[in-house]
């Protein structure tokens, strides 16, 4: 039985009820709309239009392209034109694409180093493993581990992913969603600068009770997502193939090929608010 990283429908679910969740804070952060105005506007392309047609409200800053990082300026494939880019998706704000580097992650930790408890080795083992998959993907783009989460980026987190519930508007039922083994999520934010960045962060949970080499591969999979690759490979010989096989893919070409057109798109992330008062 084929056993999922990243079940594409929770994954669809929770990537629409990010995205709604965050555009409703928006519009109430940037336009002052009272809350249940805002509630009613969740459309993400009513989103940066109510922005925008409020004359004293700050705008949205248009997509632009940032700067490619060193590390993948430098990245020639020997087959550049081989890549999954038509499989990811873009946001309501653009591609989920970093611009200030190095990325700072958190991961969580064993709070006593010195308790040798079989429970507290297991904990380190999967400290370990996330952080081989940390140290291959910093080749490609600078990742530095911060000791506090309240200054991360991008927090690991040991635990399972709980299983979604959502309602099935055809049937009226409510439909319980696959049990999964990791899963990434964004949120959107306000980067306190004058003036405002417009941000997100991620969440990556890898389930505590996988071997340790399918932590590394679990953890290696989810930071391709948390990176910016918001989709999966078709091709079993990529990081990013949709589904886990027992020997899972180390970072292939065809991941970091599109890995660096999604970071030559245009995207509304990591610019600071228009304030055009
Ligand atoms: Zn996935």
């Amino acid at each position: 039985m084929v056993k999922w990283w990243c079940e594409r429908k929770i994954w669809r679910q929770l990537w629409v009820s990010a995205s709604l969740a965050i555009a409703t804070t928006l519009l109430v952060v940037i336009i002052g709309l009272p809350k249940l105005a805002a509630q009613q506007s969740l459309s993400p392309s009513s989103f940066s239009l109510l922005s925008q047609s409020s004359p004293s409200a700050p705008n949205l800053p248009p997509p632009r392209i940032h700067p490619l990082p060193a590390s993948l300026a430098q990245w020639q494939a020997q087959d550049r034109t081989e890549d999954y880019f038509a499989q990811i998706e873009s946001t309501s704000l653009g591609y989920l694409i970093w611009s200030k580097f190095p990325i700072k992650v958190y991961l969580e930790q064993p709070k006593n180093l010195q308790d040798n408890s079989a429970s507290n080795l297991h904990f380190q083992q999967w400290v370990d493993a996330v952080r081989e998959a940390i140290a291959e993907w910093n080749i490609y783009l600078p990742l530095t581990e911060v000791a506090e989460a309240e200054l991360a980026d991008m927090t690991i987190a040991r635990s399972s992913p709980s299983r979604e519930i959502k309602l099935n508007r055809e049937t009226g039922l409510y439909d319980i969603g696959r049990a999964t083994t990791a899963r990434t999520s964004y949120e959107f934010y306000l980067q306190e600068d004058n003036p405002p960045i417009l941000s997100h962060r991620m969440r990556v949970e890898i389930d505590p009770s996988l071997s340790q080499q399918s932590i590394l591969a679990a953890a290696r999979h989810e930071l391709g997502h948390a990176l910016g690759i918001w989709g999966h490979s078709p091709q079993q010989t990529d990081a990013l193939y949709f589904s886990q096989v027992r020997d899972s893919s180390a970072i292939s070409s065809r991941d970091i090929n599109t890995l660096k057109k999604i970071y030559q798109q245009p995207t509304r992330l990591g610019w600071a608010i228009i304030n055009d008062q």
